[in-house]
């Protein structure tokens, strides 16, 4: 039976990353707190029963963003400042625009990159955007800290290469080449807005031809695919519609296992798909043109 009310839990409010670490360290069974968007209603449903939770809010600059050549997004940045931060609107416009799509204002409000990715909830925005955009995300634990491709970060339906008692401290995104354009399509879920199918594109062109591009296909498979083929009948092409249809024929195969549920069936979430990679290749190479 559902209730609306946790179970009991301790709870830590570390003002530093390394207080926040041990914290996790010393009992296995505590979670980190970022924004509770998704970790709340967890502990409401009784479907997470943590010992403790470990306030990542007051930890100073754990929600910098800055641009050096590269985004780097610390994992407590809201998705509204990822959406209003002129650095990433002038630099990666699809990221910030994926940002301001999310959820509703409450949960752009309060929502962060890092409980949004560590989550990987398989209808999330952030891990599609992330992948085609071949992103990296540093962790810290007891070992010490590491980075890793999101590519190799995200694994399954709510699984990420995460370990007990380590946090995601941010985000890196590589600067896009000259030449190189990005967008994210999604169609959206009428009630909570997450992606019932998204399609992130990044193509780079030059002398009029696609010298390289990304189909990264959310929302169908866990983790998003890559649609291999797609990108690969795009290289060498101008973009024009009759190629860009010939591509998106492709995203198919990346999608065996699409996933279903009450709302939508994984042959409709595969329409889909097709449907959004070409909306979202199009606005890829006018975004790469300008
Ligand atoms: P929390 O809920 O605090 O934590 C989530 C999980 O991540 C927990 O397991 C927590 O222990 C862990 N965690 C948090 N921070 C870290 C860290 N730094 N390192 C390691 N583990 C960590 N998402 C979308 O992508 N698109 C949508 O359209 C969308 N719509 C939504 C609509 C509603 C009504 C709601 C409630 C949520 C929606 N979400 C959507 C989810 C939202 O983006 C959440 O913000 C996100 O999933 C979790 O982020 P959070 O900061 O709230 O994390």
């Amino acid at each position: 039976m559902y209730t609306m009310r946790p179970a009991e839990f301790d709870y830590h409010a570390p003002t530093s990353l390394e207080e926040a670490l041990t914290l996790l360290a010393e009992d296995e069974g505590s979670r980190p707190l970022a924004g509770g968007q998704s970790l709340i209603p967890l502990l409401k449903l009784r479907l997470a029963l943590p010992s403790a939770l470990v306030d990542l809010r007051r930890i100073p600059g754990l929600d910098e963003i800055s641009a050096n050549g590269g985004l780097t997004l610390g994992a407590r940045a809201t998705h509204r400042s990822v959406a209003e931060s002129d650095a990433v609107r002038s630099g990666w416009p699809a990221l910030a625009e994926l940002a301001a799509q999310l959820g509703d204002p409450q949960v752009r409000n309060c929502g962060t990159i890092g409980g949004s990715i560590s989550h990987a909830d398989p209808a999330a925005d952030y891990p599609t955007m992330l992948k085609a955009l071949g992103a990296t995300v540093t962790a810290k634990g007891p070992d010490g800290e590491r980075t890793l491709a999101a590519d190799d970060f995200f694994q399954g339906v709510f699984a990420t290469a995460l370990e007990t008692g380590e946090l995601v401290t941010s985000v890196t995104v590589p600067a896009l080449a000259a030449g190189t354009g990005a967008a994210y399509v999604k169609h959206r879920h009428p009630a909570s807005f997450y992606a019932v199918a998204a399609v992130a594109a990044v193509v780079s062109v030059e002398d009029g031809a696609c010298t390289d591009a990304r189909v990264t296909v959310g929302g169908v498979t866990a983790p998003p695919a890559h649609a291999e083929a797609a990108a690969e009948a795009l290289r060498g092409s101008s973009g024009s519609e009759e190629e860009i249809a010939a591509a998106v024929a492709q995203v198919p195969e990346a999608l065996t296992g699409a996933r279903g549920d009450t709302y939508a069936s994984g042959e409709y979430r595969t329409h889909l798909a097709k449907v959004l990679a070409g909306r979202a290749i199009a606005a890829a190479f006018e975004r790469a043109a300008a």
